[in-house]
């Protein structure tokens, strides 16, 4: 997953990424702890190009996660699609990007990434486009009735016998109570 600066200058580069997810760090820990479950590589190809004075890579990643859902638990099962758009600008002798002026702004917006040296390693920004595309909170369905909070029972299999919880009435009376004196 490096970019060889000095072999870019010809011709676009295609970059075939086909990755356990467990060999990126904060995806590995992901897993480790349970929160999410990789069934698939992350896979995919992009292009790495000059664009003026930006290394622009860009293109699609693909894999199928599997996360509980967040109200009855239920494992489910999504196709992830990632699109990466990642600029890169080098570094001048200053430590500034060495970008033309009147590009800068549109630059900042894009957010640039800076580079030195004669390689970039995308491995730590894929991860981190990776990240950004993971659910945020899965359901099964939007109308998801979750788990019965006394028997535990998913409501969405059919409903249960125990009674709605008393604690909510309970409370809004010592409420009035305080209110009134
Ligand atoms: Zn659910
Ligand atoms: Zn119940």
């Amino acid at each position: 997953m490096l970019i060889q600066i000095d072999k870019l200058k010809r011709r676009p580069r295609q970059i075939v990424i086909d990755e356990q997810a467990t060999d990126f760090a904060v995806l590995h820990d992901l897993v480790e702890e349970g929160t999410i479950l990789f069934n698939d590589k992350i896979h995919g190809t992009l292009e790495a190009a000059w664009a003026g004075d930006i290394i622009q890579v860009t293109g699609r990643l693909a894999t199928t996660v599997t996360s509980s859902c967040g109200r009855c638990l239920v494992p489910v099962t999504e196709q992830l699609v990632i699109s990466v758009l990642l600029c890169y600008a080098g570094l001048d002798d200053d430590g500034e990007l060495a970008v033309a002026e009147d590009v800068e702004l549109t630059n900042q917006e894009l957010g640039l990434i800076p580079y030195s040296g004669s390689e970039i390693d995308l491995r730590p920004d894929l991860e981190q486009e990776i990240i950004m595309a993971l659910p945020q909170q899965t359901l099964c369905e939007k109308s998801c009735r979750g788990l019965c909070p006394v028997c535990g029972r998913n409501l969405n299999q059919g409903g249960c016998e125990c009674a709605p919880p008393v604690f909510h009435a309970g409370l809004a009376a010592l409420k009035n109570f305080k209110a009134k004196k």
